[in-house]
């Protein structure tokens, strides 16, 4: 076995259907609404004063999956990630472990444990699989860095597709729900529960999004950092402390230790 290749073969053990934020496509999320799942809405913003070159990758991802909006004078891009959460065994999960919607279960969980994002590797000391899931023969990723499941690589790309597709709707659906608050990217996240038969009625709504259209909606930041809420606001962009928000209809997430 190559040192550096990674090998993986799941051992069903389950512990991956627990306690999950699941990343979801829209429609993905309308099903798991219609089941009657709990959805959440994790929003995080990139100042976005100009456009990247064209050959930054990093930046065409983020691109793809974001939508343009306003935060005072500086033009930020959105990202929106809908995610089934619970906390304690996924709904569907049966007690042998199994999936009890195997056929119709999230992309994410068929890609589990690869990475959708093309900026990340994988970790296998950052996953929920079990040492002896990690000692198979078949390699999932070689040393070079390709993954070798066909269908894996096919439903990631797949993904990536979904998250583009569905940006601009997300303006839509934000506008609808009155999401106004967004994290700075790489601090954390202002988490929006969201209620079912309001989301669904936006995400019906969205359907009639004319292509090429965005609403430049404005935002408001949220930092539990000093230095990001001071340097927003002197560039005549607004952004406020997390904890100091008493309107607040979100939580905040942050990544760093509060420095307030
Ligand atoms: S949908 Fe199925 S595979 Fe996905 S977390 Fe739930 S039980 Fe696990
Ligand atoms: S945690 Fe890993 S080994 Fe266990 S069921 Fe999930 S994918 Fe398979």
């Amino acid at each position: 076995m190559d040192s550096k290749s990674i090998h993986f073969s799941c051992t069903l053990c389950g512990k991956c259907c627990h306690d999950l934020r699941l990343p979801l496509s829209l429609s993905e999320a309308e099903s798991w609404l219609m089941d009657d799942g709990e959805l959440e809405i994790f929003v995080e913003a990139i100042p976005w004063p100009g456009e990247p070159p064209g050959d930054n990758l990093q930046a065409a991802h983020k691109r793809g999956r974001s939508f343009p909006a306003m935060c005072g004078d500086l033009p930020i891009r959105i990202i929106a990630t809908f995610v089934a959460s619970f906390n304690g065994p996924c709904p569907n999960l049966l007690d042998d472990m199994r999936c009890g919607a195997y056929e119709k279960r999230p992309r994410v969980c068929r890609i589990y444990p690869a990475e959708v994002n093309p900026s990340l590797e994988l970790v296998p000391s950052t996953k929920s699989c079990p040492p002896d899931a990690w000692t198979a023969e078949k390699p999932l990723y070689l040393a070079s860095g390709r993954l070798m499941d066909a269908a894996t690589v096919e439903l990631i790309k797949q993904a990536r597709l979904a998250d583009i597709v569905d940006a601009p709707r997300k303006d839509d659906i934000c506008n609808a729900l009155g999401l106004r608050h967004c994290a700075l990217a790489n601090e954390g996240f202002s988490v929006f529960k969201v209620d079912r038969d309001a989301a669904l009625n936006a995400m019906e709504e969205s359907r009639a999004r004319v292509a090429g259209e965005t609403s430049a909606s404005q935002w408001t930041f949220v930092s539990n950092q000093r230095r990001s809420v001071e340097t927003l606001n002197s560039i005549d962009a607004r952004c406020i402390f997390a904890s100091t928000d008493p309107e607040a209809t979100y939580s905040y997430l942050g990544f760093l230790e509060a420095a307030p």
